[in-house]
Formats: structure tokens, sequence, C-alpha cells
């Protein structure tokens, strides 16, 4: 017996995916009056921003994926009216290392202070590495100052933004690999360190890459409200796309979860999308579509054939714990301040460009980097009734890339647990597994979701958080931008279809930009 196949009707735009730029997107549509749906595969709206209560028995929430937002406009969550808390942290980063067989560290507060200043002073005994390091970050917040009020406008032409910026700043951001400014600029492996981890999250591009991917990983993560804070969503990021799904739903979009899109057959008036729901399948048709899957996947509902030479490849590991109690850090550094921010582990200038070296070639690194923190410091509405000291702990790898876990994911993934947390355990007096705390079951509290898992879950090719490599914010001065789609950075070559997820330019990471933008190139379309 054949399932009936339900025709849905028609609408001006459908989004596949409600991912929170699928949702912002559907957001604007619906206020500007559009007819809107949004087709979900997965039983809940958010994608990669999602609140999970993983733990057998105990009430404690945590971001399963993403955690830190830093890009999302202010206007964006203004004009949608977002009711949604964003926690800022006391500290940016604290970097543990060993000087003279000591444990010491390095504490960058936020707002920077006299801590700061000395905490640089302890590390280099002479104010040089600090002074370079101001000098650094006031060109990077130049940068950003000019960059980021353009994301929520049409491209700009990248000689327009250039005028803005000093020709030596634009020279060491833009056109220089990263990795010889770092060490052009400092002197110790640990600041290098430190700064060179911005280019390096999500991304497999060497520091010193001709592509200069890492460059634009660094400007992306930097931009974001002209400072690059990274703040706590209060909630967990489910919060966040609640908040979005609550403003498009309000304005009248439809959003059907447990709906994935098998096949968009785009036309050159409507467009028909072909879904499957626990009712059997269906087709709608629609003016435009966007796409809030990443363009890998898009190619494949196109029906256009798939090349494994294009998947981009994401090497992020992602591990939620709960904890009884902070641990102790040998360094002496009070646990709350050390967690309160980014912890960097096995992230010395020199540690990540081994590790680069064993990633380049499919492996896992001997020591694995990550950045570390206690996202319920800033947020502890995300505990629940718990015992007084209990603190989440997240653990977000660096250079763990999809193909080391090919071979055997389940084990492969462990394997990875195992190294991430053993480089964090060099710097505390109590391992990890001593304060862990334990489920219903009498496991410990500890989930772990590798570049697999998130491709499997989201759909994200590769585990790829972005979707795939970062464009630069602003269109190369020879590029086209006769239409609306391109003048908004969404085209993806068919007139009515545009992306609307992290793979648009100025698409990476939790923003919100590439939905906005999605929604403006259909408004200046129709
Ligand atoms: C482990 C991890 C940690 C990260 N940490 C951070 C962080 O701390 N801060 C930050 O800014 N960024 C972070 N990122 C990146 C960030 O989460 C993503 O770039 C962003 O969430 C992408 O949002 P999106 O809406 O564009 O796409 P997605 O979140 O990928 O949403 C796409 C949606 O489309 C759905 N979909 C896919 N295929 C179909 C189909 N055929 N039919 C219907 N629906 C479909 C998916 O189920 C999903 O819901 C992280 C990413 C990962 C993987």
């Amino acid at each position: 017996m054949t399932t009936p196949h339900t025709a849905f009707g028609r609408y001006d735009v459908a989004i596949v995916g409600a991912g929170h730029n699928g949702l912002v997107a559907a957001a604007y549509l619906a206020r500007a009056g559009l007819s809107v749906l949004v087709l979900e595969r997965l039983d809940r709206v958010g994608g990669a921003t999602t609140t999970a209560q993983p733990f057998a028995g105990r009430p404690t929430r945590v971001s399963r994926y993403a955690e830190l937002v830093s890009l999302m406009p202010v206007r964006l969550m203004a004009e949608l009216e977002l009711d949604v808390g964003l926690a800022s942290r006391p500290v940016a980063s604290y970097t543990p290392y060993l000087a003279d067989g000591r444990h010491r560290g390095l504490l960058v507060e936020n707002p920077e202070g006299k801590r700061t200043r000395t905490s640089f002073l302890e590390l280099t005994d002479s104010s040089r590495e600090y002074d370079a390091w101001c000098s650094f970050y006031s060109e990077v917040a130049a940068m950003a100052r000019a960059v980021e009020p353009t994301l929520l406008q049409p491209l700009p032409w990248e000689k327009d933004l250039a005028a803005h910026v000093d020709p030596a700043t634009w020279r060491d951001f833009v056109t220089t690999p990263l990795g010889e400014v770092i060490e052009k600029r400092f002197a110790t492996d640990t600041v290098r360190g430190i700064v060179a981890t911005d280019a390096l999250v999500g991304s497999l591009a060497g520091l010193h890459d001709p592509s200069l991917e890492q460059n634009r990983t660094f400007l992306y993560r930097l931009i974001g409200h002209g400072t690059g804070e990274q703040l706590v969503t209060v909630g967990g990021m489910g919060a966040l796309s609640d908040a979005l799904a609550r403003a498009a739903a309000g304005a009248g979009a439809e959003i059907r979860v447990g709906a994935g899109v098998s096949a968009i057959r785009a036309g050159d008036e409507l467009s028909e999308i072909d879904f499957d729901t626990a009712g059997g399948p269906a087709t709608v048709e629609a003016r435009f579509v966007l796409a809030n899957v990443a363009p890998w996947v898009l190619h494949i509902l196109l029906g256009e054939p798939d090349d494994p030479e294009s998947k981009p490849v994401g090497t992020t590991l992602k591990i939620n714990l709960l904890l009884d109690r902070l641990p102790r850090l040998k360094s002496g550094i009070d646990p709350e301040v050390a967690f309160a921010g980014t912890l960097h582990v096995g992230s010395a200038y020199a540690q990540l460009q081994a590790a680069y070296d064993e990633a380049l070639q499919g492996r896992l690194p001997t020591v694995v980097p990550s950045e570390v923190s206690s996202p319920s410091l800033a947020d502890p509405t995300l505990l629940g009734e718990v015992a007084p000291g209990t603190q989440t702990l997240s653990i977000t790898t660096l250079l763990t890339p999809e193909p080391a876990f090919a071979d055997d994911p389940l084990g492969r993934r462990e394997e990875a647990v195992r190294r991430a947390i053993a480089a964090l355990d060099e710097h505390l007096v109590d391992p990890v597994d001593s304060v862990v705390a334990r489920d219903a079951h009498g496991d410990p509290c500890l989930e772990a979701r590798s570049p697999q898992d998130v491709e499997q879950e989201l759909a994200m090719p590769g585990g790829q958080g972005h979707h795939g490599p970062l464009d630069w914010p602003w269109a190369n001065n020879r590029a086209r931008l006769d239409t609306p789609d391109q003048q908004w950075g969404v085209p993806t070559g068919l007139p009515r279809v545009f992306l609307a997820g992290a793979g648009a330019r100025r698409g990476g990471a939790v923003s919100g930009v590439a939905g906005h933008n999605a929604a403006q190139a259909v408004l200046a379309s129709r």
C-alpha cells in the first residue's frame, strides 16, 4: 500500500530548517506580512542552539552544542523584541602554564583591569608583552568597529571598509597569515597561544595557511558587539531559540517540526518542496525557498550530485559535565575565577602547532587543546535544585578532526574525551574524575558530542559548526552585486532559493545575521 501524498498549500516563503537563523528569517518575513512555513526535520526547533537535560535523575540543564553568544547584533534582538537574558562573564580567559617548575596562570579580566596587567608582568618580567597585547587588541577593536555595524546591511565593498581602517591593521588582519602576525608581535608561547586559539576554533586551517581561513575565523570570533565579548544565554541556548520561535509564530509564521525536507524542485515563479511527516510525505509550493541547511545539504536536496571532496570537516568535540564541586587548580587560583571565563588547555603556541600537524594527518592530537568553562557560574538557573557547590563544566576541543573518528566513532570519541580531560587534569589538584557528579544510575554525569554525532543529530555536514569555511564579511571588489540575494550575501545561483544559515556570507556562529539578511533579500526581490 502506498502512503497518501498530501499537498499542504502555497506560501510566500518556505524555510528549510528551524535553526536559530531559520527562525530569525521567519520572524522578519512574517512581520512583513508574508505567509511563511518553516519545515524542521527534528522534533524541536533551534538546531545547534538548544538546551538539554542530559543527566538521568539530575535537574541540571546544559547548552548541548553552542553555548556562547558574541555575534548576535543588539539591533536584531531589539527589532524582534527577544526576551532573552545574556550574562556577562567577569573573566575573559585564564591560561595555566608552568614556569621554573611552578604552576601559574595568565588571567585576563573582563573588562581588563589591574590584575590582568600584574598577571602579564608575572609571566614576562617586563611590560613588553602586555603592551603588545594592548596595542594588538586595540587594533582588533578598530576592525570590529568598522565591520560589525555592516553585518545587517547590504554587503560593503572591501575597499570601502578598508578605507575606515588603518592600512597596517588591515594588512595584519586581512592580508597576512595570522601566524606570521602573532609571531611578529608576541614573544611568549603562552600569549601567542591565547591569541591563536581564536583562529583555530572550529576550523582546520593552519596559522600560516595561505587561504587565510584562520584570519576569517579570528575575525568572526572578535568582532561581536565591537569587542568580541562572549555572553552566556540565561537558561541555555534553548532560551534563545524558544524566544525566536515565539517571535516567528507570534507574527504568524507556521513552524512544523518532525518535517524533514527530502527534495526541492526550484522553479522560475514557484518551487516545490517535498517533506516527510508522521502522516506520510507531503509537498508545498512557495515563491521563495530559504535554506537554513548547509550549502552541502542544499545541493543534495536540489538533486545535484554530492561531492565528497567539498564536504566540510568539523573539528569540535563538545563535552558537558556536572561536577559536585569545581576542582582546585595547581596554580592556587580560586576555581570560581579560573572557570568563570575561557580556561585554555593544551593551547601554548607550540602545542597548538603540534596538535595541528596531527589533526592535518587525520589523527587526534596527543595533547587535545580545548576551551573549558563553567557556564553555571554565569547562569546558576541552569543548575536547578542541587547541593551547594555543584557546577556545570563544558569542554570545547580544538583540532579534533572528523576523519580521526571515522574508523571507530564510539571508541575514538571515548579516547578523545580521555585525552581532553587528561590535558585539563595536568593543571588540577583534583582530577575531573574525583569531582564529577553521578547520575541516577551511578554513572558519571558526562555527555560528549563528536563531529560525527553533530552531523548525525543536526545534519551539519562533517559536524562543521559553521556549515563550511567562513567567508570574509564583505564583498570582493570585483564581485557581482546585481541582485538582492548577491547584495545581501545569500545567493545560491538559483533566482528564488537563498541561503539563510551559517553557510551564507556573514553566517557563521550564533548571530541570526544570515536569517536577517536572507529575509531582506526576499523582501527586496518581491
Ligand atoms: C559543538 C558546537 C559548538 C558550537 N559552539 C558555538 C558557540 O559557543 N558560539 C557560537 O556562536 N557558535 C557556536 N557553534 C556554531 C553555531 O552553533 C552554528 O554556526 C549556528 O548555530 C548555526 O545556526 P543555523 O541556524 O544557521 O543552523 P543550524 O543550527 O545547523 O540549523 C539548521 C536546522 O536545519 C535542520 N535541517 C537539516 N536538514 C534538514 C532537512 N532536510 N529538512 C528539514 N530540516 C533540516 C536541522 O535539523 C537544524 O535544526 C557551535 C557549533 C557546534 C557544532
